[in-house]
């Protein structure tokens, strides 16, 4: 592996243009030779999604252009097809060296390839909420809680229904937190069913659309929203050099310094990582921080002592409830109301995540 040579920068090339390898692109650009490859032109702030579908301007500021943010860079927008020990195979035929390879490919998503036709999405969704009387939401995981909200608190007149395969919402935090939520949303009217799946493959057309449960009800509703868990970015590496690295949920294993386990010069950051914490955008920006560090220190110092350590964070995450609540866990108390919502609910963090990107929060 090369240290900064009489030749030039170290070849650092980062896979996953989400909110991890953006923030390490960005702290990396003015010190190595920097290629990120991401599926599509833009980042998009996740958490900020379903605001954009109740109001699609939101959108103007949380989905950025790579080229925003990567000024001392190469952007390649394809898809990663495989990795070999020395480069990364794109699915539009290039083959992009390295030095240094970061995974931060977190999960998949068949969104549009442009901004503008993403911005365009949301106005869709948009018009399909302002058309319907009655929704129904499929999935009771965070993005089907957090649009169950947005809808009942920006259009109280119109009917939401929400379907969970599960025995409460959002498994990924406590029992607390899943009822505290149901409560809100009952209070807000939504009609909450569990342990029941939607039979998507048999919706009949009517007056309204008619969908089965599996527990054998079947309910009516103009339009349906699908928000189940989205698969994990890693099938591309499923006959790469990485194989043997992902366990049995296809994430990468990795060491405390966020090198996947057994690589000297491959590291994997974010949701992609088997790093025993709750998934959360924050911690993947503090994985891009140590990934960074440990890149730097590997480019000019050449040497494997004093790498930055990963310590993996505590059991917090906070979903929104429409514009002003929230429901919070943190480490010893789990609320609901106002203030998770003035921590969260408001902006939804885009200033804050712009911010840390180098841009404008506005
Ligand atoms: C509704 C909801 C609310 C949330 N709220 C919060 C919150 O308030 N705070 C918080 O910290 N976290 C929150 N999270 C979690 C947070 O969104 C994730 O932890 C975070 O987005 C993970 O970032 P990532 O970069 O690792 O992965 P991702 O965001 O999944 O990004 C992966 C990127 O890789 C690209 N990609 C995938 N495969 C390939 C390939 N083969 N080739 C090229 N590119 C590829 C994708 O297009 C994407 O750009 C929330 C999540 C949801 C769903």
């Amino acid at each position: 592996m090369d240290t900064e040579t009489m030749q030039g920068k170290s070849r650092v090339c980062v896979v996953g243009g989400g909110i991890a390898g953006a923030s390490l692109v960005k702290s990396l650009q003015y010190a190595a030779d920097v290629v990120l490859i991401d599926s599509k032109e833009y980042i998009e702030i996740p958490w900020a999604q379903l605001r954009s579908m109740v109001e699609p301007s939101f959108a103007e500021r949380s989905i950025i252009q790579h080229t925003d943010y990567l000024k001392n860079g190469k952007l390649i927008v394809s898809s990663a097809v495989n990795v070999t020990a020395t480069g990364v195979l794109t699915a539009d035929g290039s083959c992009v060296p390295y030095d240094y390879l970061v995974v931060a490919t977190g999960h998949t998503d068949s969104v549009p390839l442009s901004r503008s036709l993403r911005i365009q999405q949301f106005k869709a969704d948009n018009e399909k909420i302002q058309s319907s009387d009655s929704i129904l939401i499929v999935g009771g995981g965070p993005t089907g809680v957090e649009l169950a909200g947005e809808i009942a608190v920006d259009f109280p007149e119109k009917k939401v229904t929400l379907v969970h395969s599960g025995s409460r919402l959002m498994e990924f935090i406590g029992p607390k937190a899943s009822a505290k939520t149901l409560d809100w949303l009952v209070s807000k009217k939504v009609e909450v069913i569990l342990n029941q799946k939607v039979d998507l493959h048999s919706i009949t057309e009517g007056e309204k659309k008619a969908y089965n449960l599996s527990g054998g009800e079947t309910i009516a509703a103009d339009c349906h929203f699908l928000c189940v868990a989205k698969p994990c970015g890693s099938s591309w590496l499923k006959d790469s050099v990485l194989k043997d690295s992902l366990d049995v949920q296809g994430r990468l294993k990795v060491d405390e310094n966020l090198r996947v386990i057994g690589q000297k010069n491959i590291f994997a950051i974010g949701d992609i990582t088997n790093v025993p914490e709750m998934k959360q955008g924050y911690l993947a920006e503090r994985h891009a921080e140590v990934a960074a560090k440990n890149i730097k220190h590997l480019i000019r110092v050449g040497k494997e002592e004093k790498l930055a350590m990963y310590k993996p964070g505590s059991a917090m995450a906070i979903v929104s409830l429409g514009r002003k609540e929230g429901v919070a866990q943190f480490p010893f108390v789990t609320l609901i109301g106002w203030l998770p919502g003035r921590i969260k609910s408001k902006d939804l963090f885009v200033g804050k995540t712009r911010k840390h990107l180098g841009l404008s929060p506005h």
